[in-house]
């Protein structure tokens, strides 16, 4: 990675960004679907800056998209500085990308961005994540959030309640700041204690989880189109599997096998989980 945020020691133990050959990759894939795989992701730190000769991220995706048999493409995770018109507009393109996006917004607090040297603000990352919710239907976002970074004042840490608020995102991965040896922001001398830390942490876990609730309750009554990836955890007679936009799925095994792609009826949602059953209509 060659972002350096302040809080992240990924580009000291991985070094900078290397783009492998679009070729390559093209090559790899049609090789898994071959095997049978149906649903492939893209993985890159931060895949959206992925450059090789005169082919940039966009090009990519598109040219996954294009490789016969493959059902499902997904890709994790980018950055929001470089996240352009142009992937938005692939993602539309076609159907077998799916729509689903990890944004990761980290803080809410324009300070706070700039001492990550996150390269965006506040008011950038809104506009992206409202546009990529327009343009994408029925999109889920998901995101990181980081509190208690040194110097996040309470009124930093309402900003990031704040965003949270406005996008509703589908689901976060939420974290207190731990400092990490040979980063910027160990140095800071002005961190944040425990216990305010601990309590940030667990608003926006709450908040979190009304937001994805929410958005989960809206597909209740709704048909999805899910891939089985593995047997429930909680019963041995339910598969588990995700939606185009990122949600867990849990219904009834019926005679499906993991790896096929059932059409479910979408009729519970509890917490970050969808339960349904599979319409053999379809
Ligand atoms: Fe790079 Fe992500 Fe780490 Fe920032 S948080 S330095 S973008 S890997």
């Amino acid at each position: 990675c060659d972002k350096f945020c302040t809080f992240c020691i990924v580009p000291f133990t991985r070094g900078r960004e290397r783009s492998r050959d679009l070729n390559g990759i093209l090559l790899e894939v049609e090789k898994a679907v071959d095997k049978g795989f149906s649903e492939i992701t893209l993985l890159g730190q931060n895949v959206n800056s992925y450059k090789n000769k005169n082919n940039k991220f966009h090009n990519l995706l598109e040219e996954v998209s294009k490789i016969n048999g493959l059902k499902r493409i997904r890709y994790t995770s980018p950055h929001p500085k470089d996240m352009s018109e142009k992937v938005i507009n692939i993602m539309n393109k076609y159907d077998n990308i799916c729509n689903s996006v990890h944004l990761p917004l980290q803080a809410g607090s324009n300070k706070i961005l700039k001492r990550m040297n996150r390269t965006y603000t506040k008011e950038e990352f809104i506009s992206l994540a409202q546009k990529i919710q327009n343009r994408i239907p029925n999109v889920g976002i998901s995101t990181d959030i980081i509190v208690g970074f040194p110097g996040e004042t309470n009124s930093d840490f309402e900003q990031t309640l704040e965003v949270m608020d406005v996008i509703k995102f589908d689901f976060a991965f939420n974290f207190k700041y731990s400092a990490r040896r040979g980063t910027k922001a160990i140095e800071y001398d002005d961190q944040v204690n425990e216990e305010d830390k601990k309590s940030r942490l667990t608003k926006v876990i709450n908040l979190q989880k009304k937001h994805t609730l929410h958005k989960n309750e809206k597909l209740i009554g709704s048909y999805q189109e899910v891939l089985i990836e593995k047997e429930s955890k909680l019963s041995s007679s339910n598969w588990a599997g995700r939606t185009d936009s990122n949600k867990w799925v849990i219904f009834d095994k019926g005679k499906s096998e993991i790896g096929e792609l059932v059409n479910v009826k979408i009729n519970e949602a509890v917490g970050v989980t969808l339960k349904g059953q599979i319409n053999y209509n379809a």
